[in-house]
């Protein structure tokens, strides 16, 4: 029998946020933007996928304190709590327990051909289990909740794959009459323009190269002052097209700013510090209203942690209903109520 999927259901949107160090604009115009937009139109479950992160970062302190932030920043941005569940991944601890029943339906051989994995692997890493088991971790999170529409960039479209090969041959296996789990569809965000970090490369953590969302003063300005130009002299056009610190002002300015600042460029006259002075004061201001929010919200500790708390409540509520089945149908027999 075919499967469940989401052309007959109502959409449910799931998706994990890692905190595994401090979210930057990369997260922010690559996935956080979008999570925002369009938790207000769907059932939507948003998890700080604590477990996931635990497979890079080992410290107790680093790993609560970031976990805290990402429930923060997501407030600060708009995040609305009335009308959407966000929660910690490890409040939810069955998503191990399926984690573990999917460790069984899943070929060695296909995590050995995971993009993430083999490229720990050409870094000369030598990269522990957990990772290795990231994406099927990552399946367990997504239809645990009976998620149908997982807003990903491209570059996690093989996860997805991993994911609704796993839905498939579960309910192949164990429900055939009667499938336990929605083939989920990947929602690959459009518009997502890969962001450069302050040295040319992707942004990214593992970089070291990024620009928080709420890095202000002296920090952001440092920053910015240090993003990676060519050495054209300042009276010379310059193409803003190939320059890192155009490819972020395209991102925050609006677009007859943009237009203006690229006909400079052209025109000569205009050199990268002028540049920068003007990404400097459009980051400020995009993030102003959030920077406000987030200070507001740190002062009130115990209302974060309710609305994680509320969160967590909804999704295991979610979970458990899945999981009665999953374990019914697997042969998984529970003693206890
Ligand atoms: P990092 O590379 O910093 O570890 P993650 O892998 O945790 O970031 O990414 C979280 C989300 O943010 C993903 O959906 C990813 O596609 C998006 N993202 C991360 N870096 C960028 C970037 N430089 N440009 C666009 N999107 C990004």
């Amino acid at each position: 029998m075919e499967s469940p999927s989401n052309s007959n259901t109502q959409p449910v949107v799931v998706s994990g946020i890692q905190p595994s160090g401090s979210l930057h604009i990369g997260n922010y115009f690559g996935a956080i933007r979008q999570h925002i937009e369009l938790h207000t139109k769907h059932e939507t479950y948003y998890f700080i996928v604590n477990y996931h992160a635990l497979t890079s970062l080992q410290n107790a302190e680093a790993l609560a304190r970031y976990s805290r932030d990402v429930a923060l920043d997501y407030l600060a941005l708009g995040f609305d709590p009335e009308k959407a569940s966000l929660f910690l991944q490890s409040d939810v601890p069955e998503v191990t327990e399926l984690a573990w029943i999917f460790d069984t339906l899943t070929p060695v051989s296909q995590l050995e051909k995971a993009v993430a994995y083999k490229d720990k692997l050409s870094q000369g890493m030598s990269p522990n289990a957990g990772l290795f088991n990231y994406p099927v971790l990552q399946a367990a999170d997504i239809l645990i909740y009976g998620g149908t529409l997982v807003p990903v960039g491209a570059d996690q479209k093989q996860n997805i794959e991993i994911c609704r090969d796993l839905a498939q041959r579960f309910n192949d296996r164990f429900s055939p009459d009667d499938p336990v789990l929605t083939v989920p569809d990947p929602y690959i965000m459009k518009d997502v323009a890969i962001v450069p970090g302050i040295d040319g490369q992707k942004m990214s953590k593992s970089y070291n190269n990024t620009i928080g969302i709420f890095d202000e003063g002296k920090v952001l300005k440092k920053k910015v002052m240090n993003i990676l130009t060519d050495s054209t002299p300042l009276e010379e056009p310059k193409n803003p097209d190939r320059c890192n610190v155009f490819a972020l002002i395209r991102l925050f300015g609006d677009p007859e700013t943009v237009d203006q600042i690229a006909a400079a460029y052209r025109a000569g006259g205009y050199g990268y510090g002028h540049a920068k002075t003007e990404l400097l004061e459009l980051i400020g201001a995009y993030f102003e209203d959030a920077r406000e929010r987030r200070k507001a919200l740190e002062a009130r500790p115990e209302f974060v942690m309710d609305v994680l708390r509320e969160g967590g409540r909804r999704g295991r509520e979610k979970a458990r209903e899945i999981m009665e089945r999953v374990r019914s149908a697997t042969g998984l027999i529970t003693t206890y109520e």
